[in-house]
């Protein structure tokens, strides 16, 4: 079944020169027996063994086992064929001491794939008298129990070899006596190798012996039984010089006349004796190899057919992989946790520390503004979006108005939200009645108002907001915010007139209006309530409210501080509120003229004729005074798409104004300096100076390309609608850039913070994502650290295993199960640490700073990603080491070399 043949095996060594361990050994093995390797130290017996049982490599020759050649063995062949065919016993016994007796032997069986069988592993253990310390612990246990343990565990597997080093070096002689009993016993049935230097031993249990001197074979000899010559029935004369005489027989005198012979032939050299001591008798039978039939055993030069072989087909080899439960893998990885207690906890503390770092730094990293922007507005009860619209400029951002058909593209958007443009911003609010009130010093308690709104019922019911009285609907009714109407209330409670109150609130209507004057308005006819949350503001002091930055911001940007107007007013108000300056250049030149053209200096020539015409006596008369610098052939009340006339003040930079103009002088409109020109006219006269500051171009040119132009909303206003997605949505698309280069930026306290923060934030983000990764690093390395100690100091275990069969495979899996309890370990808590850490800095950065924005956003994603990195840092932990010790020869685990 197992041959070696021509096995080298050197030893490079370091310093000394190479040792030829072994050199040049063949030996085939029978199917059982037990063999002896005998010989001096030294002499490369354990190396042989090691070799064969597949423990150590080889330089050159092969083992052949079943047929099959070791040429064909790849490292875990090599593994499994110890896990299907070879128990190992050693000198040390290395059992492993974290399990139970009983544990020890299941562990054998389990690598092989077997369930491991109770009654089975208890009849071994009677076998090996150690039945009743199955439930003990190795290190409670003397050398002689371990090693009958050890045999125990070796034959549980069923192997076909059992292979043991000097399996009684460590024992006294009487239990070494008691082991070899014992695997004398196997070797019937089994081929049973024992590397032995005890000649004495070899002889007495030996079937074989082959003797090692420097790595070769020096003799190779096996028990033979050599027959005896009967002289009859009763008496043996075994060799030619003892005697055998079988109990209970009586001999006759033929009989006795032989002894006598051999005696006076015998006792003429050597002293002879006739023993008829039982101990003395025992003990020749033992010393002279005589067995129960009273034939002699004796060795000779073992010859081929002394070997018994069968035939084997190389193909029929099954090798069993083996497979270490994970139950055991985990133990075996949780056990060693223990003994670095101390460490442990550094290690966890650390990368505990570091891992949190990590989360912590992409929560920030992945800090978005929209959802930032969301959760402060709901952290302060905001209700109301205050859009502004912005223009990318490349390296900044101008704020404009928003046109009706921006407005109705962001609406069609969001059908949901009822988008609605502010017109008319910055008004001062005054009450009237001879007693106007006086300016609040603070933000909180102003009657400065932001612009002016239309609000129908069906809007007004969609918003939710509430609604007292009436809405306005003649030119000089508006209603008012709730805030605006409590402000009211408080600041005319001192007086004793005019005093509004607060149950004006229940009476208030068109026909019982409250009067007051702001611009061309005169009654408030109605109170909005928009649920703007004031709360906060309303219970701090005077002192409080003046020293609180985002109060501007809150009161400016909602609904607090608009006033309704009816559609009429509204529509009046978006037309003539000019919202834009162009200026205008002339020529294609750079030159800056300096005026700026307003949409309300536009006019037909037309309908100043009509305003005009009474001072002339025709239409001539009226061109020729009006329009002194007219282009020959020009009609004033027909201009083309792109003439224009100007004021004559705008062409004061030119030296001769009427050669110019018949020169063909271009004017451009551009809101800036740096940009180009939204549209260009050829300048056809100019309007005498005594007509001040009007603009002439044609009616359709100036109702389709100008007057968009300059007609916009000042800002957009919006409530949220309490649906977490579709806010988040309105304020995510708000915030970014579209296509065209446009944005609606949210304007309130929150967006206020971020734009002041908003480039310590980019910094931080894209310099903690390397922190992130170098604390992960570190985590790693301090993990690889504590698994390779770990490896080193059960290093001989790892052997052992080896030994028994388990693969590359298995213990990795064990220093993976170690590493990930502690990186899981790690996981929990830093999982836990990042959460909090971030709340609770968060709660700092809101409390202490004032920023109401968290800044921090901990959620599943970090989560998920501290998990994804603690399992990545024990796997990378864990495989270089293990790799390096499943790389390891076992016999070298063992030795732990
Ligand atoms: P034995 O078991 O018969 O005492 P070994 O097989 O252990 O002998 O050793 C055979 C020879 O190989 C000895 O000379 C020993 O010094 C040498 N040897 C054994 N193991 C190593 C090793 N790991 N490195 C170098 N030399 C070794
Ligand atoms: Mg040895």
């Amino acid at each position: 079944m197992l041959s070696v043949k021509n096995l080298v095996k050197i030893y490079q060594q370091k310093k000394a020169d190479p040792v030829r361990a072994l050199d040049g050994v063949s030996i085939d093995f029978a199917d059982t027996g037990l063999v002896f390797l005998l010989g001096k130290s030294g002499s490369g017996k354990s190396t042989l063994l090691n070799a064969i049982g597949g423990l150590d490599t080889f330089n050159e020759g092969e083992i052949i086992i079943k047929g099959k050649s070791s040429k064909d063995f790849s490292q875990s062949d090599f593994d499994s064929y110890r896990n299907t065919f070879i128990g190992f016993i050693f000198q040390e016994y290395n059992i492993l001491e974290n399990f139970t007796v009983e544990k020890n032997l299941a562990l054998a069986i389990e690598l092989q794939g077997k369930k491991p069988d109770k009654q089975e592993i208890h009849k071994l253990l009677e076998k090996v008298d150690m039945l009743q310390y199955a439930k003990r612990k190795p290190n409670q246990l003397s050398g002689g129990q371990k090693q009958r343990v050890a045999i125990a565990r070796a034959l549980i597997k069923h192997p076909e070899i059992i292979m043991a080093d000097e399996p009684t070096g460590a024992l006294d002689s009487n239990t070494g006596k008691q082991v070899m009993e014992t695997l004398k016993n196997l070797s019937k049935e089994k081929l049973v190798i024992i590397v032995s230097h005890d000649r004495e031993f070899a002889e007495i249990y030996g079937d074989r012996i082959i003797e090692l001197k420097d790595g070769k074979i020096i003799s190779d000899v096996t028990k033979k039984e050599v027959v005896s010559e009967a002289t009859s029935e009763r008496m043996k004369v075994i060799g030619d010089n003892i005697l055998y005489i079988k109990k209970g027989q009586q001999l006759t005198q033929e009989e006795m006349k032989k002894i006598i012979l051999m005696v006076n032939n015998q006792s003429k050299n050597n002293d002879t004796f006739i023993s008829f001591d039982d101990k003395a008798n025992a003990e020749l039978k033992k010393g002279a190899a005589i067995n129960d039939d009273g034939n002699r055993e004796k060795f000779e030069k073992t010859e081929a057919e002394d070997i018994k072989l069968k035939k084997y087909n190389p193909k029929s080899l099954k090798l069993i992989k083996s497979k270490l439960k994970f139950s055991d893998s985990f133990k075996m990885g949780a056990s060693s946790l223990k003994n670095k207690v101390g460490k442990l906890i550094f290690t966890i503390l650390l990368s505990f520390i570091a891992f949190t770092i990590f989360g912590l730094v992409d929560a920030l990293s992945c800090w978005n503004r929209a959802d930032s922007v969301y959760q402060a507005m709901q952290m302060t009860n905001q209700t109301s979006i205050v859009m502004k619209k912005y223009a990318d400029q490349g390296t900044y951002s101008s704020s404009e108005t928003t046109s009706p058909k921006e407005l109705e593209n962001l609406q069609k958007q969001f059908p949901n939200h009822t988008i609605k443009g502010v017109v008319g911003s910055y008004e001062n609010f005054y009450l009237v009645a001879n007693e106007p009130i006086s300016h609040s010093s603070n933000e909180l308690w102003s009657t400065n108002t932001n612009g002016y709104i239309h609000l129908n019922e069906t809007e007004l019911e969609k918003l939710n907001f509430k609604h007292y009285g009436s809405l306005p609907s003649a030119d000089d009714e508006i209603c008012i915010s709730k805030h605006m109407f409590d402000t009211l209330v408080k600041l005319t409670a001192e007086r004793s007139t005019n005093k509004i109150t607060e149950d004006m609130l229940n009476t208030i209507s068109s026909s019982n209006p409250i009067s007051i004057e702001l611009d061309s308005f005169k009654k408030i006819v109605g109170v909005i309530d928009d649920k703007t949350n004031l709360d906060k503001y309303k219970n701090m002091s005077t002192e409080e409210l003046s020293d609180d930055d985002t109060l501007y911001y809150v009161m400016r940007y909602s609904y607090a501080r608009l006033v309704y107007v009816s559609e009429s007013v509204y529509n009046n108000l978006f037309n003539t509120t000019s919202s834009k300056d162009y200026y205008t250049y002339l020529g294609e030149s750079e030159s800056w003229m300096g005026y700026s053209m307003r949409l309300q200096n536009f006019s037909s020539v037309s309908e100043f004729y009509e305003d005009h015409k009474s001072g002339y006596a025709n239409k001539d008369l009226f061109i020729q005074d009006v329009f002194p610098n007219l282009k020959t052939g020009i009609d004033p009340f027909n201009l083309a798409k792109d003439e224009i006339i100007v004021p004559k003040d705008y062409l004061s930079a030119c030296a001769d104004i009427q050669t110019d103009i018949d020169n063909g002088l271009i004017i451009s409109l551009k809101t800036n300096d740096d940009e180009p020109a939204v549209a260009k006219f050829k300048i056809v006269g100019t309007l005498s100076n005594s007509f001040g500051d009007k603009i002439f171009i044609n009616s359709d040119t100036f109702n389709n390309e100008i007057k968009p132009l300059y007609l916009g909303y000042d800002f957009l206003v919006s409530a949220l609608i309490g649906n977490d997605v579709e806010d988040k949505k309105l304020i995510d698309v708000c915030e970014n850039y579209d296509k065209n280069g446009i944005k609606f930026t949210i304007q309130n306290s929150a967006t206020m913070i971020l734009d002041m923060m908003s480039d310590i934030l980019e910094i931080m983000t894209s310099v903690f994502v390397w922190v992130a990764v170098g604390f992960a690093v570190f985590a790693s390395l301090l993990l690889m650290n504590f698994i390779s100690t770990s490896i080193s100091q059960k290093k001989r275990e790892i052997g052992v295993l080896r030994a028994l069969g388990a693969r590359g495979s298995d213990i990795f899996g064990i220093f993976f199960n170690e590493s990930t309890i502690i990186a899981m370990i790690n996981f929990v808590l830093s999982a836990i640490a990042t959460i909090v850490v971030c709340n609770v800095l968060n709660a700092i950065i809101i409390t202490k700073l004032g920023f109401e924005v968290a800044l921090l956003n901990a959620g599943i994603r970090q989560v998920i990603l501290i998990f994804a990195v603690s399992l990545l840092a024990s796997t990378l932990a864990t495989l270089l080491p293990s790799i390096k010790i499943s790389r390891k020869k076992p016999i070298d685990a063992i030795n732990n070399r």
